[in-house]
Parts: C-alpha cells; sequence; structure tokens
C-alpha cells in the first residue's frame, strides 16, 4: 500500500513503568498474583472541567452505569483507595522522567505541577488520573530522521481490570499508582514499519537508564492514526510490539474503507438516517430466531431501524461499526439487513420488516431485539455514528484486539478533562538537580551499539538487535564471563524466538540459569549443539542448566568416546565405504551427527570422520593389493 500518496500520519504515545515504588505513597511497584480478600465498591459520575465542560468520553461513561469492584492487594493502602489524600510524590520517579527527559534532549519544566485529568472507567477510584508535565520539546533520530517529542509526563498508572460482568467492571489496585513516563511523538511517523521502528528507539532509550520496569505490559503505546481525509484514532494500550505494524495498517484499511463508504452514501444522496426505531415485535412472535426467542421470553420486545441508503455497505463495513455502538448500551449483538436471512431469521421476516419500515432498494435495516430499554438504548447509541457514516472517520478511541484489528471503546476524549490536583504541592526543578542527573547520563542505544560489537567482535546488526530487544545487558554478562560472544548473541536472537514460538517461556529464563548454562558448556559437560534442548528443557520445567543437563541425559564425550562411536557408525556403513570411497563421508557424518548431536561438537566430530575414514579407505587398498 502507497502510505504516502495515503497521507497517513502516525503518532505514539508510549507509557513506561519506572522502576522505583509508586507515585504518591510507599507500596511497591508490582503486580500481584491475587488480591488480599478486601473488595469495594464505587460509582463514578462526570465532573465539570476547569473550563466548565463536561468531557463527552465521560458522558459515555457514565451512561454505561457501570458499578466498579475494586480488590485491594498487598502492595496498596488508603491511598490507592482514595480514603486518604496522595503523598509528597516519588522525588526518585521525578529523577528518572527528568533522566528521561535529558536523554530525549527535551527542556524540563522549571516547576512540576500535578493536574488530574478525568478518567471515569473506573481504572482510577477517584474518578481522575494524576499526571505532570516535566519536560518540551525533546525529539528522538530513527534512521537518520528526526521524530518530535513534544512532550513528557510523569504520571500514575491506572488500576488492572481483571474481570467484567454486565453492568459491573472488577478492577485490582496492585497497579494502581506505579510511576510512568508518558513520552509522545509528534505524528510525523508516515508508515507501518516506521512506528514499530521508531518505537523500539524510544524502549531502547528508556531501557538505557536501567530505571525502568521490565516485561510484559510494563510499557504500553497508544498510537495515533490517521490518513487524508480520514480522522485522529487513538488505540489504546498496545502492549505487542511485534502487532504495532499490524494495528497501523488495520486502521489504515478501515480508513479507507469508511471513506469509501461514505462516497458510495453521498453518491446514493444519502439523507438523514431514521431518528428512532420502531417497535416490530409483532412480526417476531414466531420466530425461530434463538435471540429473538431469548429476548422475547424475558419480556422483551424486537426494535427495527431503517438506514435508507445502507444497503451494501453494512457487511464487513459500517455493520461492525454499529454493533460496537449497540454494545454500549449492553445489548450483545444486532442484525443487519446485509446479512439477512440468516442465524434462524426467515426471508418472509425479513420481508415483513422491508414492508413495515417503507424501505426501498438501496435501503437497509437494523434489528435489536432484547428488553425495551436496553433496544431503544442501542438505537440512540448507534445513531450519531449512523448520522457519521456519510461524513467519514469519526475521531475516537479504539482498544486493540490481540488479532491486530481494533474495536470502538469511546470517543476520543477531548481537552476538557484537566484541572488542577490541589492535594499535591508543586515541585521546584533546581539547577543542581538537573546538573547532577546530566553528569551521570547513562550511555546512549547508539553508542553501546558501537561498543557491543567492537569489543565482543560481534556484527554490528547483532549487537543492534540485541540493543534494541533489551538483551545487551543479559548479553554482556555472559558473554564478559565466558566468552563465546556470537553464541551467546546467536542464543538471544535466534533460539529464544525460535522457542517462543513454540509458546515456551524462554524469558523467564533468569540471567543466573543462562550463566550456568555457558559455564557448563565452558568446562565440556555438553557440546554447543545440545543448548536449544538444553533451553528447551529449562523454559520448561523453570529449573537450572544442570537439572536440564541431567533430565535430558545430554552429556559432553571425550575425544576417545567420539572415536569408539564413529568407528561404530563405520563399521555399520562397510558397504557404503567400499561402493563409495571418499565420497560417503558426508553420509556418514550425518549418520555420526545422529548418534552424537549435542553430545560433542560438530567440528570435533567432522574431524574424527574424516580422519578414520580415510584410514579405512587406506586399509581397503592394503588389503586389496
Ligand atoms: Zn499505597
Amino acid at each position: 500500500m502507497d502510505y504516502q500518496a495515503l497521507g497517513l500520519k502516525v503518532g505514539l504515545e508510549i507509557h513506561q513503568q519506572l522502576l522505583t515504588h509508586k507515585l504518591f505513597c510507599d507500596c511497591a511497584s508490582r503486580l500481584a498474583e491475587e488480591d488480599d480478600g478486601i473488595r469495594f465498591q464505587r460509582r463514578l459520575r462526570p465532573t465539570q472541567s476547569e473550563l466548565g465542560e463536561v468531557d463527552a468520553a465521560a458522558i459515555e461513561e457514565a451512561r454505561r452505569h457501570l458499578t466498579f469492584v475494586y480488590e485491594a492487594t498487598a502492595n496498596s493502602c488508603l491511598v490507592e483507595a482514595d480514603e486518604e489524600p496522595p503523598h509528597h510524590p516519588n522525588e526518585e520517579a521525578l529523577d528518572v522522567a527528568l533522566e528521561i527527559s535529558l536523554l530525549f534532549d527535551a527542556k524540563p519544566v522549571r516547576e512540576v505541577d500535578f493536574m488530574r485529568k478525568i478518567v471515569i472507567d473506573g481504572s482510577n477510584t477517584a474518578g481522575f488520573q494524576r499526571s505532570a508535565l516535566v519536560s518540551l520539546d525533546g525529539a528522538i533520530q530513527v534512521n537518520g530522521k528526526r521524530i518530535g517529542v513534544p512532550t513528557i509526563l510523569l504520571e500514575e498508572d491506572a488500576a488492572r481490570k481483571v474481570g467484567e460482568k454486565a453492568d459491573e467492571v472488577l478492577y485490582r489496585l496492585d497497579r494502581l499508582g506505579i510511576p510512568l513516563a508518558e513520552i509522545s511523538t509528534t505524528p510525523d511517523i508516515a508508515s507501518p514499519e516506521e512506528a514499530r521502528e521508531v518505537a523500539l528507539a524510544i524502549g531502547s532509550l528508556l531501557r538505557a537508564t536501567r530505571k525502568v520496569i521490565r516485561g510484559i505490559g510494563t510499557i504500553r503505546e497508544d498510537l495515533n492514526v490517521s490518513i487524508r481525509g480520514g480522522a485522529r484514532i487513538e488505540i489504546k494500550g498496545v502492549q505487542e510490539l511485534r502487532l504495532m505494524e499490524t494495528y497501523v495498517e488495520k486502521e489504515v484499511e478501515r480508513q479507507s474503507m469508511l471513506l469509501d463508504a461514505a462516497k458510495e452514501l453521498a453518491r446514493r444522496g444519502g439523507g438523514p438516517v431514521a431518528e428512532e426505531g420502531v417497535d416490530l415485535t409483532l412480526l417476531f412472535t414466531a420466530s425461530q430466531s434463538k435471540v429473538v426467542q431469548g429476548a422475547l421470553q424475558k419480556g422483551g420486545k424486537v426494535y427495527g431501524w431503517a438506514l435508507p441508503k445502507f444497503a451494501g455497505l453494512l457487511k464487513g463495513k459500517l455493520g461492525p461499526e454499529l454493533a460496537a455502538h449497540a454494545r454500549v448500551a449492553g445489548v450483545g449483538g444486532i442484525f443487519h439487513s446485509d446479512e439477512l436471512p440468516a442465524y434462524g431469521l426467515t426471508q418472509s421476516e425479513v420481508d415483513a420488516v422491508r414492508k413495515a419500515l417503507e424501505l426501498e432498494d438501496h435501503d437497509a435495516f437494523v434489528l435489536v431485539a432484547d428488553e425495551e430499554a436496553k433496544c431503544l438504548h442501542a438505537i440512540e447509541e448507534m445513531l450519531p455514528r449512523a448520522e457519521y457514516a456519510v461524513k467519514g472517520v469519526p475521531e475516537e478511541t479504539r482498544d486493540p484486539r490481540p488479532d491486530g484489528t481494533s474495536v470502538y471503546s469511546r470517543p476520543l476524549p477531548g481537552k476538557a478533562r484537566m484541572y488542577p490536583e490541589t492535594d499535591v504541592p508543586p515541585l521546584r526543578v533546581h539547577e543542581d538537580r538537573l546538573r547532577r542527573i546530566r553528569e551521570h547520563l547513562p550511555e546512549r542505544p547508539e553508542a553501546a551499539v558501537a561498543r557491543l560489537a567492537r569489543e565482543y567482535r560481534i556484527h554490528e546488526q547483532q549487537a543492534r538487535q540485541l540493543v534494541q530487544e533489551g538483551w545487551d545487558d543479559t548479553f554482556e554478562l555472559v558473554a564478559k564471563e565466558f566468552g563465546e560472544a556470537t553464541l551467546v548473541a546467536t542464543v538471544l536472537l535466534y533460539h529464544y524466538p525460535e522457542l517462543r514460538r513454540e509458546g515456551l517461556g524462554v524469558d523467564a529464563i533468569p540471567e543466573d540459569h543462562l550463566r550456568e548454562l555457558f559455564s557448563l558448556l565452558k568446562a565440556g559437560a555438553f557440546a554447543k549443539e545440545a543448548i536449544p534442548d538444553l533451553l528447551r528443557e529449562m523454559a520448561t520445567s523453570g529449573g537450572r542448566a544442570s537439572e536440564a543437563l541431567k533430565k535430558t541425559g545430554v552429556q559432553g564425550l571425550n575425544r576417545s568416546e567420539v572415536e569408539r562411536i564413529v568407528d561404530g557408525v563405520l563399521d555399520a556403513s562397510a558397504d557404503l565405504i567400499r561402493s563409495r570411497g571418499a565420497a560417503s563421508e558426508k553420509g556418514i557424518m550425518g549418520r555420526a551427527m545422529e548418534k552424537l548431536r549435542g553430545r560433542a561438537d560438530g567440528k570435533v566430530v567432522s574431524e574424527v570422520v574424516h580422519d578414520r575414514l580415510q584410514k579405512r579407505i587406506r586399509e581397503e587398498k592394503g588389503k586389496k593389493n
């Protein structure tokens, strides 16, 4: 796809957890496996911002009528429960945020003022998130291109959603309050690939501080995507870097599709959609559709809603968009005319609906079957979305899905959601504090790449990959101690991803276990060909390298043992040797490796096979003469 022609613009907002205790209390910054048995409930309401407006996203959340239930954990206190005011801000977290700012060449503010940002999806017990601007006007160079970093913020992480029911959401308080650095880029990213590269570069720069938390979920990205004629869409909370490109690609496809649909609607003279649905329950009293039967049995209704000129534009296009809005009202789903008859609904029922709604050829309809209030609410939610269809792409926030697509979650929050935090004092940023941080700035990723390549004689591309993927510390620890730098790099960059694809948790192998593996290799306890098998066993059992060695039966053989096994192979291959002579070496090597793989170095086996085979051929010749 020609992204330049489409006018693709992508900006990133990266949230990175900082390696220190929580921002407004002394609780530890980690996730808890379980809650500590204490739960409490809240309902949240939108409030006016400083500017006297009420945020659209907040209003929509409030319409969902949800109750929020919170699980306390060992690392939460009265601050997370919003029963106690925030303590003095974590100065160490501010130091890290300032250090990150200097690495991005951003200009720190003189005074850090915490604000309250209205968040009423329940993820903050207080109904707002505390957030402070730390620096402005930074940048990062990625493949020679300057990507602006206009703002860096220090803020508190939200509570973690652990469950969801029809009108209740369950959150755990372990994550609430963990300090986050938020790094925003300008929308100068022009392709899906570049989005991933910029995210990688920012991740490397953040890790360079050695003061950020590592692991899945500790760095989360919001993607802002738009194409020419489309609109800014925020895909919120992407954790899987490898899917970044896909999220951008799919969003470009979606916006292009919506623009095409808008053009087609305009061409057909698409007018206003019906303001209200019509109660069509009487047409469905004998319906065979399970969804309809289920709704009618609990006293519900079937509502029809006319969408003039929408025929053919719903299936795989506007249908899923409308359905996502209907779900805000709590209905399971909708039926639309592009996909009917189906789902137990018959052609004669479809005909009856078309007649009742007075539809013509190009017209479409939607059916909602549920409690009457929910039906009406669902149509009310879908109405503005359907009206927008003729314009194109509405701005909105979307949730990432594991397949690289995304789904509507709420309107894009406006600027109306900030107001000052009066419980936290402003923090002055003095010049001597900045000087102290500037004097101890860590090695930048590009410098680390060059140094690793030089000191360990590995390929620069390998060094870059180690740094980008965050393996540089592990690599250096092991390679410094045991040598074998190329092998260590191969393990981290080649064997690990292979085993990860098998679904094995290689990333959880402790550095100590990896060091032990290389110390055993160095001592000749096994040959390097056995490494993948040993890692597989270590990742599966979580055990040490020595245990894996015992369990897999992999053991190193000395040269005379190798010679003995190779001799056995030569005996068994006598016919082959007689017929093919020296040309049999490759085949014999294969047979020998079958018996020796992982127990002896391939190079040693190859030498032994060559020498012993030559000897046999000479002996054969001797006999013939
Ligand atoms: Zn706490």
